[in-house]
């Protein structure tokens, strides 16, 4: 845990959660996953690029799937999905948002071909779902963006969360963010509250944002349920 004081849930807002997929809701990147197994050359220079911040999400994201020939999306898809494990405890959460009425949106930086088979066990609507395209009609794998950066961003995210954060007005919503990466970073500037794992974690204590560390959603989980019992 960080030592500053934590930012707090406020609970007389409408609560709102943003979580990430890749490496939060599953417990490893899947688009890492898909490019070290199929190995093709010159993928390792492309993901050092993006985690170092010296390529854009969109732009190394790109390049990554188009590294790969369409004529293998069968085998893409079933490896994806056949090696994604879901983190303990999500639905647990989903439930307890539900019956709590917390907002619960997927902002995740990953590729539908794997995010919505892989979350369809779980009943979210679709329009609560944010992700990347895909297009096999050509000759190499080509990603689609169709929730990119609005003007306020000019981080080239590909799949731009501040864009869609910044569509709850703050007045009314305590914005929570769950994410484990670059993804997240932009994000996790202007929630209101950031739980954090792994480069997350570095980067909010680069930043000095405070964050609640967790490892599974039940850790997330007693977050929220503790901080309702604070106010009550
Ligand atoms: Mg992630
Ligand atoms: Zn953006």
């Amino acid at each position: 845990m960080s030592e500053q004081a934590l930012r707090t849930i406020d609970n007389k807002k409408n609560r709102v959660i943003f979580c990430d997929f890749d490496g939060t809701i599953t417990e490893n990147d899947n688009i890492i996953a898909i490019i070290r197994h199929f190995n093709p050359p010159g993928w390792e220079a492309i993901v050092n690029d993006i985690v170092g911040q010296r390529k854009s999400i969109r732009q190394g994201v790109g390049e990554l799937f188009r590294l790969l020939p369409a004529s293998r999306k069968r085998e893409v898809v079933d490896y994806a999905i056949s090696n994604a494990r879901i983190r303990s405890g999500f639905a647990d959460l989903l439930e307890y948002c539900k019956t709590n009425n917390i907002e619960f949106y997927v902002t995740s930086g990953g590729i539908d071909f794997f995010v919505y088979p892989l979350l369809s066990p779980f009943g979210i609507q679709a329009e609560h779902i944010y992700c990347n395209g895909s297009d096999f009609s050509g000759e190499q794998i080509e990603i689609t963006w169709p929730h990119a950066c609005e003007s306020h961003c000019k981080n080239d995210c590909g799949m731009c969360k501040t864009t869609i954060i910044r569509r709850f007005q703050p007045e009314s919503y305590s914005r929570i963010l769950i994410g484990d990466s670059v993804t997240d970073f932009e994000g996790a500037k202007i929630a209101d509250v950031v739980f954090a794992r792994s480069h997350l974690i570095l980067k909010c204590r680069e930043l000095g944002l405070d964050f609640h560390e967790f490892e599974t959603f039940h850790d997330v989980l007693d977050v929220i349920k503790q901080q309702e019992e604070d106010v009550n």
